[in-house]
């Protein structure tokens, strides 16, 4: 078990000096990606950075930075993803509970300005009592390559129903 801030606020302060996107760089997402999730328009990856466990995000496959350049093909999948991806992490961290985020635009406090949505799961056993999933300090204990592979691997849950 880790606390999540120090690991951020390097992220935070490194996120700025990189030159190339991201969600364009091939090398960066390999080890994050969630292949299982992943469809012909959309990304699926377990964020490296999380704010809670199981923190995944949906990252279009075209380099855009807005909903309105989305094409029709494109749109039509994101719900379908979204479904895919929230079905998946309800079951491996058995709750119907989520919270999903998008940030768009220059003040907006976006890290990364490539569209991507930020999908977690809550649930009453952990982070309970926090307010504001979209502050830094929260406890995480699954690294996102444990993320990827329980998102993968089918029948794997992390909590038991309570
Ligand atoms: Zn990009």
């Amino acid at each position: 078990m880790r606390v999540l801030e120090k690991k951020r606020s390097v992220y935070n302060a490194n996120i700025s000096k990189k030159k190339t996107c991201q969600f364009c760089d091939k090398k960066n997402m390999a080890e994050q990606i969630c292949t299982s999730l992943t469809s012909h328009h959309w990304f699926v990856i377990a964020s490296k950075y999380p704010y809670m466990d199981g923190n995944l995000i949906i990252i279009s496959k075209r380099h855009v930075e807005d909903i309105d350049t989305l094409s029709s093909e494109e749109r039509k999948e994101w719900f379908e993803i979204l479904e895919c991806t929230k079905q998946r992490l309800g079951k491996v961290f058995s709750t119907t509970s989520f919270n999903i985020s998008i940030n768009i635009g220059e003040y907006s406090a976006r890290s990364i300005a490539h569209l991507h949505w930020q999908i977690i799961p809550r649930d009453r056993i952990s982070n309970q009592n926090a307010l504001n999933i979209f502050q830094d300090i929260h406890v995480i204990s699954l690294d996102h390559k444990d993320v990827v592979r329980l998102i993968d691997e089918r029948n794997v849950q992390v909590h038991e129903h309570n």
